[in-house]
């Protein structure tokens, strides 16, 4: 039996530990700095809206057992508010495959749950630098999936790839019920407001402690009017504010927050994420190599909606490498290569769009408006967010974007 090791209990190391624990052949421990009921009785983690490539990766593990309970979102309604009270640019995204949003809370406890299940051994603890030193020095390889947590400095920021060094928006999310739908039988549907100088709203249905509910993300440009949750204010203040704010800009969504109401103690989040990658490889104090994964060394901001997705389909192909290597050392070289190809196929492309996305480049600005009045145009942003190497082809250049809107009949960028 190899002896594994996996730090932090969240999509990427859960994700990882259970497909080796799957594939036998190994012995793995789990580090968890949160046991499953504290995690159930604790705050919300993420909004994690999942897309087709990561659900499927899901499915095929065998993990995937609130497709039939979790709303299943197949469609994104857009819409530009220029000013306060006014919609322009409205169109629909329709996804290829439906998007789904499950409470962390709910997955990363009943994943801890399963590992033990199935043979694993869950130490619940904070892991410091000496103790993840004991741990790689027990271990044939050691891989730190502890998210924005702590632990991740060991990772060098790599700055070449670091597109900011500062956080773009201030977030806030709330978990709410009895929001309304302005189309009920339309089925469940996601919808995003941008506000240029002010930032961004997301609504999406999910599944959460207390069944199904609305999550509002809220992404505010960094001391605009909408970032107003410094202090971070319990769910009901939060609430407040976020109606009064929407009254003034969004009435039509206000409207349908009238009957709203927190879902539980833990249904709000704040934050503000400061993009980052780091180098795969760190050595730990004993000098042991050990490998990052997921938001331990990639970290975007949630715009696009990538961490959650890139760690589901980080997880799928470390766990192929393991596989791959078979008897032989985990060396150095072999973790750095792994990254390497990861880096390559999928991360870089989530990171140049969600930085595309947080900066809106005059040729991204002419895109949503023609996907306005194209439909390809929106069935192929839609398909970019869910698989973001597409926007190496569209999206990367404005003479690329120029390109496409041209060869399906719409509008160039201003200068093309
Ligand atoms: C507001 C917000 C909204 C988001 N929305 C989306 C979205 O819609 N779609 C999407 O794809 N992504 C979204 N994300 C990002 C997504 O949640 C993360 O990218 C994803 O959860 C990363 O998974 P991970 O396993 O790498 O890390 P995490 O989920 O952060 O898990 C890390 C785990 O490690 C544990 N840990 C940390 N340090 C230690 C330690 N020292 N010892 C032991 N355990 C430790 C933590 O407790 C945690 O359980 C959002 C993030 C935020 C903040």
């Amino acid at each position: 039996m190899r002896r594994i090791a996996v730090v932090g209990a969240g999509q990427a190391g859960l994700q990882l530990a259970l497909g080796l624990l799957g594939a036998g052949g190994y012995e793995v421990t789990v580090v968890s700095a949160r046991t499953p009921g504290e995690l159930l009785g604790g705050p919300v983690l993420s909004t994690q809206a999942m897309f087709g490539p990561a659900l499927r990766v899901e499915r095929a593990a065998g993990l995937d057992e609130w497709e039939a309970t979790a709303p299943q979102v197949r469609s994104v309604d857009a819409a530009l508010v220029p000013e306060p009270g006014v919609r322009a640019l409205e169109f629909t995204m329709t996804l290829d495959e439906p998007a789904q949003s499950v409470d962390q809370r709910i997955k990363m406890a009943r994943r801890l749950s399963l590992v033990e299940e199935r043979g694993g051994r869950v130490e619940y603890r904070e892991l410091d630098r000496a103790g993840l030193a004991e741990l790689a020095a027990a271990h044939e390889l050691t891989v730190v999936a502890a998210g924005r947590g702590e632990l991740a400095g060991i990772f060098e920021r790599d700055a070449a790839r670091s597109p900011f060094d500062a956080p773009q928006r201030r977030l806030t999310a709330l978990y709410a019920h009895g929001v309304g739908a302005p189309d009920p039988a339309a089925g469940p549907r996601a919808r995003m407001h941008a506000l240029p100088g002010l930032g961004e709203l997301y609504l999406q249905p999910a599944l959460t402690l207390s069944g199904r509910c609305d999550i509002l993300l809220w992404e505010a440009l960094p001391g605009s009017p909408l970032d107003c949750f410094g202090d971070r204010p319990p769910g009901g203040e939060q609430l407040r504010r976020m109606r009064e704010l929407m009254a003034f800009h969004l009435p039509w969504e206000a409207e349908l927050w009238a009957e709203a109401e927190p879902t539980d103690a833990g249904a709000s989040l704040y934050g503000a994420i400061t993009p980052v990658v780091r180098r795969p490889v760190a050595r730990t104090t004993g000098g042991v190599p050990v490998l990052g994964i997921g938001d331990a060394v990639v970290v975007n901001d949630p715009i696009t909606g990538q961490g959650a997705n890139s760690a589901a389909l980080a997880a799928d192909a470390y766990l192929r490498a393991v596989l791959e290597r078979g008897d032989a050392p985990f060396t150095e070289e072999w973790m750095t290569a792994l990254f390497e190809e990861f880096w390559d196929r999928h991360a870089r492309h989530g990171v140049a769009l969600t930085a595309a996305l947080l900066t809106m480049p005059d040729h991204l600005q002419a895109v949503f408006a023609a996907a306005a009045a194209h439909e390809p145009v929106a069935r192929r942003l839609a398909s970019t967010y869910a698989s973001p190497a597409d926007h190496a082809d569209w999206l990367a250049t404005a003479d690329l974007t120029a390109a496409y809107l041209a060869s399906v009949g719409a509008p160039a960028p201003d200068g093309h």
